[in-house]
């Protein structure tokens, strides 16, 4: 049932931790049966299932972007989205706030990190991340409020690993939340979300377990 998985993990995450549900290849009802039981905030990988969920469920539902996200996409999804955790490059961000002064919005995002020892295709290292901060902090990108960090594991068994990959990215958090205003550390999905609270990760991101 997905209320009780809701119910269910939000027990054990407490009530600092935000749940963010992800809705990626869920069909409508189900989306609706998490929103009936109280869930608002949602995340897609893709831009045209943000586009068509948006156009079928309530609009008081804060849309989350979790996946890469072209630069000429960008566009589609500027008037509404809640907040884009997926940026991964400089050049993502200057297109983010080109459309986001054409709304008259600023539009909240995390910088993803890889953390992960597998080679991933998306993300950005610490130093990339420090570049980006510092170009902020002096001016850049009016229309972006960077918020956070946001990083995924390893797909590993190897508890030891994914605790260290998050404890890395807590590290690099802790280190730049102050100067920098961050308040989201985006980490933990369905499979390692219990490992990313305890590294000290304040937003899961979870699909599967709320919806099997
Ligand atoms: C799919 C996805 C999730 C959720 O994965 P589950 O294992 O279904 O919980 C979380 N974060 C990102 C970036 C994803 O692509």
């Amino acid at each position: 049932m997905i209320a009780q998985n809701i119910f269910k993990i939000q027990s054990e995450i407490g009530p600092a931790v935000q749940l963010v549900v992800v809705s990626k290849y869920r069909n409508i009802e189900d989306i609706k049966q998490a929103y009936a039981a109280g869930q608002r905030h949602f995340a897609e990988n893709r831009v045209q299932a943000l586009l068509e969920r948006k156009a079928a469920l309530p609009n008081d539902i804060h849309r989350h972007l979790i996946g890469h996200l072209q630069s000429n996409k960008v566009k589609h999804i500027a008037a509404f989205i809640h907040c884009i955790q997926s940026v991964d490059s400089k050049e993502l961000l200057s297109e983010i706030d080109k459309q986001a002064s054409k709304h008259k919005r600023v539009i909240d995002c995390l910088l993803q990190l890889f953390i992960a020892q597998e080679e991933t295709k998306f993300g950005m290292d610490a130093e990339e991340c420090k570049a980006i901060l510092k170009a902020k902090i002096a001016g850049a990108w009016p229309h972006v409020n960077v918020i956070g960090l946001m990083g995924m594991a390893s797909l590993t068994d190897n508890v030891e690993q994914v605790r260290a990959e998050f404890s890395s990215l807590k590290s690099l958090y802790d280190e730049l939340k102050d100067l920098h205003g961050l308040r989201v550390l985006s980490m933990g999905m369905s499979s390692d979300y219990a490992i990313a609270v305890a590294a000290g990760s304040n937003l899961i991101r979870v699909g599967s377990k709320v919806f099997e």
